[in-house]
């Protein structure tokens, strides 16, 4: 079969892959790509957000499966526009995106099916939900509706900050339309935890559980990122736990979408929260996360392609997916300044040798100049030790990591330590 990827990231980059170890692959295109995926695809220039010049790409090409990484063309109805074209397509159509598009919409199918997740109200109007955020509990969590790449959610520690950040959103519109409506909700603590799953309607096939840093510093110091390293398993959660999200929330919010008229088809995100009481949802996706990708499937033994069209033709329920016992630590190497403004463009050494020492070095922002492979991006790599257990891969991976170097290069250094103490 002919494949294409649409996406440039890590997440893309670990997709391709996986579908280039199948037997029924023939050729996978991507769009745009990156300089890794390049050795692995090949790479069309073409934006995620040019439906039209997709479509006729696929077209083009024969292309007889496209697979879609990112969530903004996901909102934006990528796949209803190739269904309209009988384009064979994997991922929700976009009124079942929207469980990723819209906190409000998610929040409120959550309270109707009674899937535990954070108290919250919403709000269009900005004295209103200023009225009601004075009279909460710090710390709370503001969060703008739309998508806003991973930056529209403000955890406060202060009333200060909490009003600062409504006020960005709603009146400065620093997110665009995306802050003209609000969710303010209750702060949950605890340890976080991603769950994703192979969804088709009520059925779900849940992949192994992961977990990410958010913030760029060791310790879980300064500020959010997409994410700066994951693992996978998780040796130090109690598996009642996963069982407990996935029985609970997964399952039942795929029966929810199905009874409001919106089955979701591809792979639903579940971001959530082990609370003291019991496991709570704080976010889903409509799509892969990045960088859980780069840990999930170098775990998964069965063929990815086979999974996507048992999807497809409804024969997910009939499926068993198999998982490797394998440990993968993934460690993103950032550039300089990252999430900050950062420079692009210098040249990254040590590719191969991370490679001869066993490690999957995923690409995310990086790009081919003059001959060599420069950074293009905050997240420039995704680098992936695997062994038998944790200890193993993770020393694996910053085995790797050292091998790695370009000018202003950042990782954290304690991804995965949690799972060791
Ligand atoms: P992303 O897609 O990058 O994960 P997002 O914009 O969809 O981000 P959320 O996942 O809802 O936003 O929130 C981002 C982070 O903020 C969460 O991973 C979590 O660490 C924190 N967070 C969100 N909601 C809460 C909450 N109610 N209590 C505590 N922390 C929260």
């Amino acid at each position: 079969m002919r494949i294409l990827v649409i996406g440039s990231g890590g997440r893309e980059h670990a997709i391709v892959w996986a579908l280039n170890k199948s037997d029924k692959v023939s050729k996978i295109f991507c769009a745009p790509g990156n300089a890794g995926i390049a050795e692995l695809a090949e790479c069309a220039p073409i934006p995620v957000n040019r439906f039209d010049d997709l479509i006729q790409f696929s077209c083009d090409n024969e292309i007889d499966l496209v697979v879609v990484g990112p969530d903004d063309p996901l909102a934006d109805g990528i796949v209803d526009a190739f269904e309209e074209r009988n384009v064979p397509i994997y991922g929700p159509r976009k009124n079942a995106a929207e469980i990723e598009g819209s906190k409000i919409f998610m929040k409120n199918l959550l309270k109707k099916y009674n899937v535990p997740t954070a108290k919250y109200e919403t709000f269009t109007d900005y004295e209103t939900a200023l009225t009601y955020l004075r009279q909460q509990e710090i710390p709370v969590v503001v969060k703008a509706d739309g998508l806003a790449a991973g930056k529209g959610v403000t955890v406060a520690f202060s009333m200060e900050e909490a009003e600062e950040a409504l006020q960005g959103m709603m009146v400065g519109k620093v997110f665009g339309e995306s802050g003209g409506r609000v969710v303010i909700e209750e702060f949950l603590e605890g340890q976080e935890m991603s769950i994703l799953a192979f969804v088709d309607g009520e059925t779900v096939r849940a992949m192994v559980p992961a977990q990410d840093h958010k913030q760029v510093f060791d310790n879980d110091k300064g500020p959010n990122t997409g994410g700066m390293g994951t693992y996978s398993p998780l040796p130090h959660i109690d598996p009642a736990l996963v069982e407990d999200a996935i029985e609970n929330i997964i399952k039942p919010t795929a029966r929810a979408m199905v009874s409001e008229g919106r089955p979701f088809r591809g792979v639903l995100f579940a971001g959530l929260m082990m609370t003291k009481s019991g496991v709570k949802t704080i976010e889903f996706n409509a799509r892969m996360g990045d960088p859980e990708t780069q840990v999930v499937l170098p775990r998964l033994k069965t063929d990815l392609l086979d999974i996507i069209l048992a999807s497809m033709n409804g024969r997910l329920d009939q499926l068993q997916i198999e998982w490797s016992d394998e440990a993968a630590v993934c460690v993103i190497a950032a550039s300089e300044g990252y999430p900050a403004p950062y420079p692009k463009g210098r040249v990254i050494t040590g590719l191969e040798a991370a490679r001869a020492q066993g490690a999957l070095v995923f690409h995310a922002g990086t790009a081919l100049a003059d001959g060599n492979i420069v950074t293009n991006g905050g997240r420039v790599l995704g680098i992936v030790g695997r062994g038998r257990d944790i200890a193993e891969a993770r020393a694996k991976a910053y085995e790797a990591v050292s091998a790695i170097h370009f000018e202003g290069m950042h990782s954290r250094t304690d991804i995965a330590a949690k799972a060791l103490r």
